[in-house]
């Protein structure tokens, strides 16, 4: 074995390894910021007419629950007339329709 082909070997090596190591890192990043497996949303709270409902998830590794507002359903149904509000169909209550825009 020539000195040179040496050095070459030594050159190669030396760049095995840093891909080596690039590679573990880059593995490690990206597994360590987002590593929850989150199963599917559950509704635990439901929503009414008026009221915002909760739907929840968790992680199957480590068990971490995370949660999110579910929309209100807002009042349906009914016929409003000059005299009467409309009832809604959902709760019963007597509701003004609005049809201007919702937040
Ligand atoms: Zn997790
Ligand atoms: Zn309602």
């Amino acid at each position: 074995m020539t000195g040179r082909k040496r050095i070459v070997l030594a050159f190669m090596c030396m760049i095995m390894c840093v891909f080596c190591i690039a590679g573990a890192a880059a593995c490690d990043t990206s597994s360590a910021d987002d590593s929850h497996e989150w199963g599917a949303w559950v509704v635990s709270t439901q929503p009414t007419c008026e009221e915002e409902g909760v739907q929840t998830r968790e992680c199957s590794l480590c068990g971490e629950t995370e949660e999110k507002p579910v929309e209100a359903l807002d009042h349906t149904g009914g016929v409003a007339t000059c005299a009467h509000l409309a009832v809604c169909e959902r709760c019963g209550e007597s509701y003004a329709r609005t049809p201007t825009i919702r937040r």
